[in-house]
């Protein structure tokens, strides 16, 4: 059995190790140049299926955690911090023996899936062939690759969904009516510290008078653990913001600064710091609009040799950091599948293939469409204002984590 795999992120990678664990034969198709050649995002949250990730990739993987740990050199805990309104005090949740949480920088987590994995670099696939015996895709250089199983992990603007669905993605996305503004800043010293103290990995405060949504992230600790990148988003609720003539389509970086701090003024001092300590050049130039999907779970994925695993089938906001966990999960469920699909041959009949992808699709787009639907709501005023909601963050409940001061000096390792 031939494994054609589209897409290589983290759903496509993790498959490929699931795969490479279990001798199937597969190849790894990536549309970018090389490694270095898109930026893959700042860093997420891996809990709950850390050991069973482990388990089911090859053992010449470092972990995850020595690989991708976005604190090192700091000995912290991941953490995340919430500050919600009627709530006294930190909320949070972090890293414990027993509930671990990995907050993974991105571009050391895909190096890490990559692990002697032969990614075909600059391969851009742009069409579809299959059949009841096999399937064939042909690349934007003009060469083809063929087998008997093709897998879409080609993220959220997929074209293997939009081959199985004869559907566009504009046909199937749907807008999330929210205006962001992303920043970018490195900090050292004294206000490294101050944004390590009220999150070591994330934080978000939450006010119901705000008017917008605010979640600040630590990218990575630099070399030698006395400073850092951070990045911080600002959302307000708006429906129009893929119109072409809004505002933000053609704001410049200053235009957005002056719009944030205008917003921020009223945020008590130190939650104001990192946007203040941002300079207009660090606030990104691309206008950010936010889009998920949620596929039919009876019927909404025909079942055939072409398959899908992760964001291609159930793209979510990043609120929850949710959308890599699922596309984990959806890997490691889909390896079992094509196991299964394997033994005796059967991937030779399609008519054994379809039911056992059907299983897989109606688990993998129950299980997806609730994680979009759960993040669509995330950050609802109602949701933060109800003192009686009870939260769930890295699959952990919420809980009183009092701020604890950080010497850099006891934190760093040797
Ligand atoms: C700001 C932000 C923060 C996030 N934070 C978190 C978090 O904390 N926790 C979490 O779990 N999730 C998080 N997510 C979600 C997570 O990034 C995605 O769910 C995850 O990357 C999906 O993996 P994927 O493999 O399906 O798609 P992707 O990672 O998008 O990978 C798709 C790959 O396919 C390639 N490709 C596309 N088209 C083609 C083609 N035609 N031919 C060949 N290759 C192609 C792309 O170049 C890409 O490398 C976040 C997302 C964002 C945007």
């Amino acid at each position: 059995m031939h494994v054609l795999i589209v897409g290589g992120g983290l759903g496509g990678l993790g498959l490929a190790q699931c795969l490479r664990k279990q001798g199937i034969s597969f190849e790894v198709f990536e549309r970018d140049e090389d490694a270095q050649s898109r930026f893959q995002g700042w860093a997420i949250g891996i809990h709950t299926i850390i050991e069973k990730l482990q388990s089911s990739f090859p053992s010449d993987m470092a972990t995850l955690k020595d690989a991708t740990d976005h604190l090192q050199p700091l000995d912290l805990p991941a953490q995340m911090g919430l500050y919600f309104p009627g709530r006294p005090g930190r909320m949070g949740v972090e890293d414990t023996p027993e509930h671990p949480i990995v907050r993974s920088e991105r571009h050391r987590l895909r190096e890490w899936l990559s692990t002697n994995i032969p990614i075909q670099w600059g391969k851009r696939v742009v069409s579809i062939d299959h059949n009841d015996a096999g399937v064939q895709v042909s690349f934007e250089d003009g060469t083809t690759a063929s087998g008997d199983i093709l897998v879409g992990a080609d993220g959220i603007n997929s074209g293997v969904r939009e081959h199985i669905l004869q559907k566009p993605a504009k046909d199937v996305l749907k807008l999330v009516p929210l205006a962001a503004i992303v920043g970018e800043v490195t900090l050292e010293g004294d206000a490294f510290v101050r944004q390590l103290e009220l999150g070591h990995s994330a934080y978000v405060y939450a006010s119901p008078d705000l008017g917008f949504w605010n979640f600040n992230g630590l990218h990575h600790v630099l070399p030698g653990g006395r400073s850092g990148k951070h990045y911080w988003m600002l959302m307000q609720p708006d429906a129009t913001v893929e119109s072409p003539d809004h505002w933000l389509q053609s704001a410049t970086q200053e235009q957005k600064h002056e719009h944030v701090m205008k917003l921020i003024a009223n945020m008590p001092p130190r939650f104001r710091e990192l946007f203040e300590a941002t300079p207009a050049s660090g606030i990104k130039k691309e206008a950010h609009v936010w889009r998920d999907l949620e596929l039919d779970t009876q019927g909404g994925l025909p079942a055939s040799r072409v398959m899908l695993v992760g964001d291609a089938a159930h793209a979510m906001t990043p609120f929850r950091g949710e959308g890599g966990y699922h596309s984990f999960i959806d890997a490691m469920n889909l390896c079992q599948t094509l196991v299964s699909l394997k033994e005796g041959d059967k991937y030779k009949d399609v008519s054994v293939v379809k039911p056992a992808v059907d299983e897989y699709n109606k688990e993998m787009l129950q299980r997806g469409g609730d994680a979009v639907r759960s993040s669509r709501n995330e950050n609802s005023a109602k949701r933060t204002s109800d003192t009686k909601t009870k939260f769930t963050t890295a699959n952990q409940m919420v809980r009183s984590l009092p701020e604890v001061p950080i010497v850099l000096d006891k934190v760093i390792k040797a």
